[in-house]
């Protein structure tokens, strides 16, 4: 049990090495739906080689964005793809990218780049790629990102070029322009979160286009997302040709394993409430959310201190660090994870069943990225939210009217096999 800790006292915690690096978010969507489907990996008629790993992975069904993506995606489509959080979007390029992909062994070369915006998307990118491609031997895939040393990252691309790289897109543009490699055979090129990298900073969109110019025209464009605006839609537009435009209703965003509640409160009573849930919770992983990197430190501390099995990821954690934690809590060496919103999107954590959000987001799509941690591909799941103040309480507004959600006070009890799978 916890002591009675006030949130001053979390500021008291703060590291200034915690403090660089906090970032911004995003916003906006729309729906339709498209009509093709195969309804099994099977009817897919995919590579056999490819078929044994799909089953490997234990895949028996694709989900609505596969069935509705992928028989496009994988005879070159150019493809612009919003589907809930967790339903496996990775999955259409990784798999539309492997049936087509064909190796020259006497001339390596960058056969299909994927962006993302944050090295460990990347590398749970580039993981599922490894995963799909086991018994495709000539297929290799190299993952770069920076706040690591370039010059392993040069010294791959010379001794082996990978035919597939995921990467972020500044450290691709440096590599690039240090002549590395080139993208000038380049038949695929993929963007993951799309509208975090054509959105959230001027300089990323940039990066990504500097990127883009280096291409061949002739060449296979998709661009995924849980969520893309109006605006980003007619980025994406711009970018593609003829694009398949999949939209699975915006409506049904939400996952439906998911209870939602909210805590309405004052700051300072935020800690003692928090460790007073991680006490009475049953949970496998907790992901709790703070809004930036200071705090994030700071909750780890007195978390440990009060004896809670947590550790903290944030921007300003270093690299090798991020990484190392990031498989730590991924392979279950421990159960509680404080991170802010660098850790909202796109990464996949299976036995987490519990998100809170400890400081409430700033906008409703970034509520809705952190909460689709838990209940990934349809399991269960539970999100807290704490608010504060009026700021707090429209962000709440926005996402209950725009995501048809029911986020209800939270109950004095939650019956656990109610968030927990059987
Ligand atoms: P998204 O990119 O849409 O957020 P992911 O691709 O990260 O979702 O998939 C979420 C989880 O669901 C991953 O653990 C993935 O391995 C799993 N998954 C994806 N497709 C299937 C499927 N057809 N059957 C079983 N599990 C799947």
């Amino acid at each position: 049990m916890a002591e009675e800790e006030p949130l001053e006292n979390l500021e008291e915690y703060v590291d200034p090495a915690d403090t660089e690096g906090d970032q911004a978010g995003t916003s906006g969507v729309q729906g339709s739906y498209a009509g093709v489907q195969a309804c099994s990996f099977r009817d897919m008629l995919l590579k056999d080689d490819l078929f044994r790993a799909i089953g490997d992975a234990g895949f028996e069904h694709p989900s609505e964005v596969q069935q509705n993506a992928i028989p496009f995606a994988m005879v070159g489509t150019d493809m612009i793809v919003q589907a809930k959080s967790g339903m496996g979007k990775t999955a259409v390029f990784v798999i539309a990218t492997l049936q087509q992909i064909e190796v020259d062994t006497e001339d390596l070369h960058v056969d299909t780049l994927v962006l993302c915006h944050t090295r460990e998307l990347a590398y749970q990118i580039s993981r599922e790629f490894e995963r799909f491609s086991k018994y495709l031997t000539d297929v290799s895939v190299g993952v770069v990102y920076g706040g690591v040393n370039i010059s392993g990252q040069k010294k791959m691309f010379k001794e082996k070029c990978p035919a597939i790289l995921v990467g972020t897109p500044g450290r691709v543009l440096h590599l690039i322009n240090e002549k590395a490699f080139t993208l000038d055979k380049l038949k695929r090129f993929i963007l993951d979160e799309c509208d975090n990298l054509l959105e959230r900073s001027l300089d990323v969109r940039r990066q990504v286009q500097q990127i883009f110019v280096k291409t061949p025209r002739d060449k296979q464009v998709m661009m995924y997302s849980a969520t893309i605006s109006p605006e980003a839609r007619q980025l994406c537009r711009k970018m593609s040709t003829k694009a398949e435009e999949i939209f699975i209703d915006d409506k049904k965003l939400i996952l439906h394993g998911l209870q939602q509640h909210f805590v309405r409160l004052d700051e300072q009573e935020k800690i003692r409430k928090l460790t007073d849930l991680l006490d009475v919770l049953d949970f496998n992983q907790v992901v709790i959310f703070v809004k930036n990197n200071k705090r994030a430190g700071a909750l780890d501390r007195l978390l440990k201190k009060a004896c809670f099995p947590s550790m903290v990821i944030h921007g300003s954690v270093s690299q090798k660090n991020r990484l190392e934690r990031y498989k730590q809590f991924k392979e279950y060496k421990a159960r509680i994870l404080i991170t802010t919103k660098i850790f909202g999107r796109g990464v996949d954590l299976e036995r987490v069943n519990i998100v809170i959000n400890f400081d409430m987001p700033t906008n409703s799509n970034e509520y809705f990225h952190r909460v689709g941690r838990a209940g990934r591909f349809g399991t269960k799941g539970l999100a807290i939210t704490f608010l504060t103040g009026d700021e707090d309480t429209k962000v709440l507004e926005e996402v209950q009217s725009r995501f048809e959600v029911k986020v209800t006070t939270l109950p004095q009890k939650v019956d656990a096999s109610s968030y927990m799978a059987n």
